[in-house]
């Protein structure tokens, strides 16, 4: 397909000062000795070029490649909407891999291990991350046929990916993340659980215990569950289900690891059964995918979704706006997997049989702040899936929309959707929660569908660079409020809130809350409330603080359960010095 020029008069994107260094350091084009050559607009319009290229391979398409690219140049360059990071790294080069998420198979042979190990390398390289279950590795001094001696167990292997990771990471576009994933019912559970009670171990990798109906059954029941072996499928022990749970819930509180997913709630979802089981997600758990899928994510800034009411009053949010964007970001991700260039044939293959995509948001506590609703308050969570609802249903009705042009996803007849005659659709999935560590940087907005962090604080990106850093939502109503001073912010960025500032207006000290302020029971209804109206998963961080119990993590384990989430991440503060890095700093 020919190149599309880039038209003389396409505007200059404005850049946040944050956004400037990121881009520069990790996007932007460079050539051999590392000197970047590529400016933010050509950045933008290689993107946007590319992915609307592929518009001219279907004939009944209702739109242009070239007034689509400028579409898309202007969808992105007002940050009305992103692509995950190997989208904008990668689109219109020669590497084109553009998803953010992939999960590859462990088999239980030597041969098999050491590929996924290969397989991971090649997917980190090109900025993706991986996710793994190991739940059929057989287990620690289990009889090995061939050499009859004893096998090490999937502790050791993970040690092994763990290690593989940290050597290619600075070559890579980005380091690489993983999620290890070890069903409950495995004989080595109890050592996996354990495994990151040291800090700096397996330090690339998230963990999480994939739960099941059975074991949650036998934990309200107190009793016992057997553990099975993956290899002979025969019950080789029981442990009681209620103990087992307990120190999960003790090595999140010292930790955070291990996070909990729940396979079977997953596996219900599943869009094509016919085609296997999910075992596991992505690095950050946001998407559950089939051995050898990828899935390339996008997420709406919806912040810039509020439209001030008449008089200033009855603040809503401008909803054919919103319609518009997920419209046009729905062909924008579906177009992006006939452009992206897949590191395996498996994948290539999985991937274009699904056509899965996760179209998100971001900006969410922004959009709050302009609304005047408090976070942690019924109305939030109310409005969370008042908007979802929104975004799930036009992105499928643009799904449909893309059948009518394109044809159905391949294996839509054998899906649940094709099952209960709701399609045909061009996409098994269509909506997805992205952490959007580095996304909300460049679209200066607050990160997915979390609360802000701190209002006002000094960041440290990359390197030595630091930069004070205010909301701009907070500081516009401060001012408002006739409240604003240099030195009121100084005091602010120590402390990042503004809940123990009696001196501060009532009415500003409930609405401007951050990560800390908000209760961990509404950080879950939070996340329950998308989850709602989300195909894939949330990606929410329930954030306790130093204070917590274990009775707390139990708590909002059970509840996260209860609440139909798919799995559930809690940070206690001060719990923990490193983390897998999935938030934006790109190192
Ligand atoms: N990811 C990764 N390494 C990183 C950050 C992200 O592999 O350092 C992958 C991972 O699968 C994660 C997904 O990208 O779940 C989305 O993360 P995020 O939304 O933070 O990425 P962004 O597109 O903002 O860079």
């Amino acid at each position: 397909m020919p190149e599309l020029k880039m038209p003389a008069n396409l505007p200059d994107p404005i850049v946040n000062e944050n956004a400037k260094i990121v881009l520069q350091r990790r996007y932007q084009r460079k050539d051999l000795d590392g000197v970047v050559y590529e400016t933010v607009k050509e950045l933008f319009w290689r993107v946007a070029s590319a992915i609307a290229k592929e518009e001219a391979k279907y004939e009944k398409s209702t739109t242009k490649p070239a007034k689509l690219a400028r579409d898309f140049y202007d969808l992105m360059t007002s940050y009305r909407f992103l692509p995950n990071s190997p989208t904008l790294m990668n689109a219109g080069t020669d590497l084109g891999q553009l998803a953010a998420c992939f999960v590859l198979p462990v088999e239980d042979d030597i041969e098999g291990i050491f590929d996924a190990v290969k397989h991971a390398a090649m997917i980190h390289k090109s900025g993706g991350g991986t996710g793994f279950a190991f739940s059929r590795l057989r287990a620690k001094d289990s009889v090995v046929g061939s050499t009859g001696g004893v096998a090490s167990g999937p502790l050791s292997f993970l040690k092994i990916f763990n290690c593989a990771t940290e050597q290619i990471k600075q070559g890579g576009t980005r380091r690489g993340a993983n999620m290890g994933i070890l069903r409950i019912d495995h004989p080595d559970i109890m050592e996996f659980i354990k495994a990151k009670e040291r800090d700096g171990d397996l330090n690339n990798f998230n963990l999480s215990v994939g739960l099941t109906e059975a074991f949650m059954q036998a934990v309200h029941d107190k009793a016992d569950f057997e553990l099975i072996a993956p290899n002979t499928g025969k019950a080789v022990g029981t442990l009681n289900a209620r103990e087992v749970f307990n120190i999960l819930v003790q090595k999140a509180w010292e930790s955070g690891d291990p996070g909990i997913v729940f396979l079977d709630r997953i596996n219900r979802d599943n869009p094509t059964p016919a085609m296997g089981e999910i075992e596991s997600t992505n690095p950050c758990g946001e998407q559950p995918l089939l051995p050898y899928e990828a899935c390339n994510l996008g997420s709406i800034n919806l912040g810039l979704c509020f439209a001030k009411g008449k008089n200033g009053k009855d603040s809503e949010i401008d909803w054919d706006e919103l319609k518009r964007i997920i419209h046009l970001s729905v062909r924008f991700l579906d177009n992006v997997i006939d452009a992206s260039v897949y590191p395996l044939p498996q994948i290539s293959d999985t991937v274009r049989k699904n056509r899965k995509i996760g179209l998100g948001v971001m900006g969410w506590a922004d959009l709050l702040y302009q609304l005047n609703i408090p976070y942690n308050s019924q109305t939030a969570v109310d409005m969370a899936e008042r908007v979802m609802k929104f975004v799930q249903a036009e992105a499928r009705s643009a799904s449909k929309q893309l059948a009518a042009e394109r044809g159905q996803f391949t294996t839509y007849p054998e899906s649940t959707f094709g099952a209960a005659n709701l399609g045909p659709y061009r996409n098994a999935t269509t909506t997805t929660i992205a952490p959007t560590g580095t996304l909300s940087i460049i679209a200066g907005c607050s990160s997915g569908v979390e609360p802000l962090f701190a209002l006002s604080f000094v960041r440290n990106v990359m390197d030595n660079d630091k930069l004070v850093e205010t909301n701009p939502y907070f500081e516009a109503a401060l001012k408002d409020a006739d409240a604003f001073s240099g030195k009121l912010m100084e005091e602010i960025a120590k402390v990042g809130s503004i809940k123990k500032m009696d001196h501060l207006p009532e009415h500003l000290r409930s609405v401007f809350v951050t990560s800390m302020d908000v209760e961990p029971i509404w950080h879950l209804k939070m996340q329950a409330a998308f989850q709602k109206y989300t195909d894939n998963a949330v990606s929410k961080t329930v954030n306790l603080p130093g204070s917590a119990t274990k009775e707390d993590i139990w708590d909002i384990y059970w509840k996260a359960y209860e609440y139909g989430c798919k799995g559930v991440t809690v940070y206690r503060d001060g719990s923990k010095t490193s983390q897998v890095l999935c938030t934006g700093d790109a190192e």
